[in-house]
């Protein structure tokens, strides 16, 4: 990508020209400096057009239906004069190599439609800026119109609770499985859940899906409460047979309505904010110490010190936060050219 006119670009995108948002987003996703800074002044731009959407976040196994399920949700949504754009990130293709989310066609229906947007996980490393380009994502397809903005993932425990962390509302899948599924839901997933929905209750499983439901509703029940507003309901639906869909969205309509009228709607989005703005500061302080040549060697002779148990790993790690505290009062900044 060249230079970018960003001032063109902004209003393309407040245009609501899809092509805009497809291009904004790469420039956010791009890692060449001056494309960092054009994204930076395209956020600032647009950033009072922002905001008017319910963000929706699910996730889920392999398998389990995400897809199936964010096809049939988005045509019913369409079908309903919305316009909704999904996200997606894939926290395995870091490992695998592949993506989960990325490898088959998915969508296929959805994706043609105008009023959807559907855009596969950027690459690069989850922890490292994926999350953050997710949130700034979910911003440009604000500007550009969506009104439902829906961020899917891979269900592998810490990403769920980030993406919890950038979404009104998360709703977390389950197969029609009783027993020893239950097992497989992680407390910390559990307690970040708004809905639960088991998917694929149709045909022979929907005797299971019952019972499923029913397991779900009492360890939910047992399950601490963190919201004192909501109780978390355990919903069937059959993505194939697009069945439930309305439900799905009459509860979270109830949430929204909820957390509106108490002040929480906006008081969550405005922690899960300032959350990001301290967790981009952890990252770029991180980033100054690794690349710090003096506290790098300090850091290599106090490695060597708590192996060989001269001194604890608390004190060596207060040696090498002063060091850098030194090297940042003395105005030797050797990370910024
Ligand atoms: P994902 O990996 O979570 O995105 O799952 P997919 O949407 O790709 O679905 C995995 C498989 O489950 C596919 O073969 C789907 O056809 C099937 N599937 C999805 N939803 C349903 C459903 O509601 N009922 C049934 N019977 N099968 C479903």
């Amino acid at each position: 990508m060249s230079r970018i006119d960003v001032d063109k670009l902004a209003e393309d995108l407040l245009k609501g020209k899809r092509k805009a948002l497809a291009k904004a987003i790469t420039l956010i996703e791009s890692k060449n400096k001056k494309h960092e800074e054009e994204a930076k002044r395209l956020l600032e731009k647009i950033l009072p057009h922002t905001g008017n959407s319910i963000r929706i976040g699910i996730s889920g196994v392999p398998g389990v239906g995400k897809s199936t399920f964010i096809e049939a949700f988005g045509l019913y949504l369409i079908e309903n004069g919305h316009r909704v754009a999904v996200l997606a990130i894939d926290p395995t293709s870091q490992i695998t190599g592949g993506s989960i989310l990325g490898d088959k066609t998915r969508m296929e229906e959805l994706s043609r439609r105008e009023e959807a947007f559907i855009r596969p996980s950027p690459s690069g490393s989850f922890l490292g800026g994926v999350a953050r380009r997710t949130r700034e994502s979910i911003f440009l397809c604000e500007a550009n119109g969506y009104d439902v903005i829906i961020v899917e993932t891979v269900g592998v425990g810490q990403s769920e609770v980030k993406v919890a962390g950038m979404v009104d509302f998360f709703l977390l899948m389950q197969l029609p499985n009783a027993g020893d599924e239950l097992q497989g839901i992680k407390r910390g997933v559990m307690e970040v859940a708004n809905a639960i929905v088991i998917n694929k209750a149709d045909g022979d499983n929907l005797e299971k899906a019952k019972l499923a439901k029913k397991q779900l509703e009492n360890a939910l029940s047992i399950f601490m409460r963190v919201d004192e507003d909501w109780k978390v309901p355990v919903l069937l639906v059959s993505a194939l047979k697009k069945k439930g869909m309305e439900d799905v969205w009459n509860t979270i309509m109830e949430y929204v309505k909820i957390k509106k009228s108490n002040g929480k709607f906006l008081e969550n989005r405005q922690r899960q904010d300032i959350d990001w703005m301290w967790s981009v500061v952890m990252e770029g302080l991180k980033s100054m110490l690794e690349n710090n040549q003096k506290v790098a060697a300090l850091a290599k002779d106090m490695e060597k010190a708590v192996i060989n148990r001269l001194t604890t790993p608390s004190l060596a790690a207060e040696y090498i936060l002063e060091g850098f505290r030194k090297s940042l009062c003395k105005g030797d900044l050797p990370w910024i050219d």
